[in-house]
């Protein structure tokens, strides 16, 4: 005889106001969530129904907004370790200022530097990470494995790219070309790291993608075959795309195209793609987004901080471009933190196109569902839905920062960063009371402090 399936354990949230961001926008100002196992079994008003069995938790969210988790679509954990440089630079100048230092990363960095940058997303309601990166030295250990074990450690669903640079200076290209890989070489690394890594199962904790940094520092080939392994094994595209002007400049000289149409030519644009930025993109641009249903993954605050420009995200929305929210690395974002982009995206976006440009609601979307969209996991996260993984977040908002602003949404947005005092992510807690559970992170923030000094040694010529 067979023996019986384990009991699946609930925990049962109540007394809060929930926005589902649901296809309808539901919500409701008082009412429950039932999670069984790792995913949803029930969100509606009032209380949750009587009678559930093998209850072992049961929070009382009076006076707390729960919302789905928050869902990052673009990072470069390992600029933990290089924040607050190159301070007034544009992008180009800013990367050329950094390249070196980069170079110089080994294994033991970018774990401390992922757990600095996971630490931090985490805590402000992150549940679904994602990781960019492109910076591969020769002997520096195994840069993927180490950002992978620091989010399994800590819990977190991620969806890291194993990304390449190809086109150093000497082919045209930006970063120097002691920053770069050989074409075959960045190919064969990234099929091994789809091979050891990528899970597609529903629930899948870890979803592998395929990530050439930018036109700039990378080969027009390596861009085609990325396209191609990425479409023969089953995951998804991810670049950067249109983020400044200089880049523009780049591809009308180097391709004869702007960057879009430079992307399309290469098969880079489709529903398995998304693209950070997308700042400098003309209405056919967009069109051409809406109609191959490509995503972007749009960085309010570092495009500010580089003064790369805004984004046309209104006119996407509008379009039917999908669209989610980065943090993108912090060497251009140093706060780290994805919850204030929901605020930062519509102050900006207001002060582009006026007061209707975007709203509290548009803005948690983004923040969310929008994400869920560009990473290919709409059916799974993204949105409180019966049948959908119990990533989710309860925000505080009846303490000073929030107690007098009546719309939970508004709260959220446009407030103070609200305190987290429940993140669950894949039903189980990984935050209490603004804390991380799963991590110690006075640890991690001394650790990452010594990484960061050893990175600075060893790239001024000391180490
Ligand atoms: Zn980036």
């Amino acid at each position: 005889m067979a023996a019986p399936p384990s009991p699946v354990t609930r925990v049962v949230v109540e007394n809060c106001a929930i926005a589902t961001v649901d296809a309808n926008d539901t919500e409701y100002a008082r009412g429950h969530i039932v999670v069984a196992g790792n995913t949803i079994e029930s969100v509606g008003p009032g209380a949750a129904p009587a009678g559930l069995t093998d209850v072992v938790r049961r929070v009382d969210g009076t006076g707390h907004l729960a919302t789905p988790g928050l869902v990052n679509t673009h990072h470069h954990f390992y600029q933990w370790l290089t924040r607050g440089l190159a301070q007034n630079s544009n992008l180009f100048d800013w990367l050329v200022a950094l390249y070196p230092t980069w170079a110089r990363i080994d294994e033991t960095m970018v774990y401390a530097a992922a757990r600095g940058s996971l630490a931090m997303m985490v805590r402000g309601g992150v549940t679904t990470a994602m990781d960019h990166h492109y910076v591969f030295p020769r002997g520096a250990g195994d840069l993927l494995g180490a950002e992978i074990r620091a989010a399994r450690e800590m819990g977190v669903r991620f969806s890291p790219t194993r990304g390449s640079m190809d086109r150093g200076a000497s082919a045209g290209g930006l970063p120097p070309d002691f920053a770069v890989e050989t074409t075959q070489a960045a190919l064969s690394a990234t099929e091994e790291a789809i091979d050891t890594h990528h899970d597609p199962s529903f629930g899948s904790m870890l979803r592998m993608g395929v990530a050439p940094c930018s036109p700039f520092s990378v080969s027009t080939e390596l861009l085609r075959e990325s396209a191609a392994l990425a479409r023969r094994k089953g995951v998804r595209l991810h670049t950067h795309g249109s983020e400044t002007v200089e880049e523009e400049h780049f591809c009308k000289e180097l391709f004869g195209m702007g960057p879009t149409d430079y992307f399309e030519s290469t098969g880079w644009l489709g529903e398995d793609v998304w693209m950070a930025h997308c700042v400098h993109m003309n209405d056919a641009d967009i069109e051409a987004f809406a109609r191959t249903g490509t995503g972007v993954a749009h960085c309010p605050s570092s495009n500010a901080r580089l003064g790369a420009g805004t984004a046309r995200v209104p006119g996407m929305l509008r379009a039917g471009v999908p669209v989610g929210l980065g943090v993108d690395g912090t060497a251009s974002n140093e706060s780290g933190e994805l919850h204030t982009e929901l605020r930062n995206a519509l102050l900006v976006h207001r002060l582009a196109g006026g007061e209707a440009a975007l709203d509290v609601r548009q803005a948690l979307r983004l923040g969310t569902y929008g994400g869920a969209q560009v990473l290919g996991r709409a059916q799974e996260i993204g949105s409180l839905e019966a049948g959908k993984l119990a990533d989710l977040v309860l925000w505080r908002l009846d303490g000073l920062g929030h107690s007098t602003i009546a719309d939970p949404v508004a709260a959220l947005v446009l407030g103070a960063p609200a305190p987290v005092t429940l993140c669950l992510i894949n039903g189980e807690p990984v935050v209490e009371d603004g804390r991380l559970l799963t991590a110690d992170e006075d640890t991690i923030a001394r650790e990452a402090r010594a990484e960061a000094r050893r990175l600075a040694r060893i790239a001024a010529g000391a180490g």
